[in-house]
């Protein structure tokens, strides 16, 4: 249960509180504030530090980890796809509040922005106590022990080639089951990601569906989505080669 709520000024600040193994980031709250039981004691709140905000320079989109979805959804700027993926996420009253840095940090293991933020190749800068880090996102989905005691302070993803997903859910607006989004890259080669089809958002290969082990739930057995995804890869795959993207 929270007990302290801090405020701070500065990011060091801020880092100096994350410090004590008792206190979290406190960002939307819409996760955090969700868990009454393993919430922390110390709730360090970003919103003074000027953490939000979205820049491009045409090929790069950098977007601040206190960014809120639907800040994100209202990006011309961003790559349709991504703004897609976003306005998926959860109902307005929670895209008001809930971050891009917030998403990273609970890491939902069916998020379809975590997958698209992947499919852009996005890189994660950190603040540390011992100074700044980039980190592939796909590695601290991997990995994700950088985040202790650190705080997200940016997204930074790369935004060209044509993208496209498809996805099987119970209903149009359900989480997916299966989602698969793919971007056609500068050097023509489709890149994929799925949700649905791992403990976490992934990277996934065509030609090598058969590796995947799904979790299997009440929506759907891990045989039944691992043949989804390939319908589906296939699906994305022809849609980018052959120019409908
Ligand atoms: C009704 C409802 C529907 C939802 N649907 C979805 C969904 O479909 N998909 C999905 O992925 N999630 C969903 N969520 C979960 C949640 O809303 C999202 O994961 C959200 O994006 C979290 O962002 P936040 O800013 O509110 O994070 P918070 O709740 O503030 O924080 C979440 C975690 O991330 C850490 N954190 C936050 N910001 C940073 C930062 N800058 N640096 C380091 N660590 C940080 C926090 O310490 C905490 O551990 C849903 C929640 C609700 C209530």
């Amino acid at each position: 249960m929270i007990q302290t709520y801090a405020r701070p000024a500065t990011l060091q600040e801020a880092l100096d509180l994350l410090a004590d193994p008792h206190a979290a980031v406190l960002a939307g709250g819409t996760d955090l504030n969700g868990d009454a039981a393993g919430a922390p004691k110390i709730a360090v709140d970003l919103q003074d530090l000027g953490l939000s905000g979205i820049d491009t320079d045409g090929s790069t989109l950098r977007i601040g980890a206190m960014t809120t979805l639907q800040d994100l959804v209202d990006a011309t700027d961003a790559p349709s796809l991504l703004r897609e993926l976003a306005h998926r996420e959860a109902p307005s009253t929670i895209r008001n509040a809930a971050t891009v840095g917030g998403t990273i940090g609970s890491s939902d293991p069916e998020s379809e922005l975590l997958a698209g933020l992947l499919l852009f190749d996005a890189a994660v800068a950190l603040a540390t106590a011992t100074g700044s880090a980039e980190v592939r996102l796909d590695d601290l989905l991997d990995d994700p022990t950088a985040l202790v005691g650190s705080i997200i302070t940016s997204v930074t993803l790369s935004t060209s080639g044509a993208t496209a997903a498809d996805r099987t859910g119970r209903t149009p607006m359900d989480r997916p089951i299966v989602m698969v989004a793919g971007r056609l890259a500068s050097d023509g080669i489709a890149r994929l990601v799925a949700t649905g089809v791992a403990s976490r958002p992934v990277v996934i290969d065509p030609n090598r569906m058969d590796d995947l082990e799904p979790p299997a739930d009440f929506r759907g057995s891990s045989e039944y989505r691992r043949h989804l995804a390939g319908v589906l890869a296939d699906r994305i795959v022809e849609r980018l080669e052959g120019g409908r993207a």
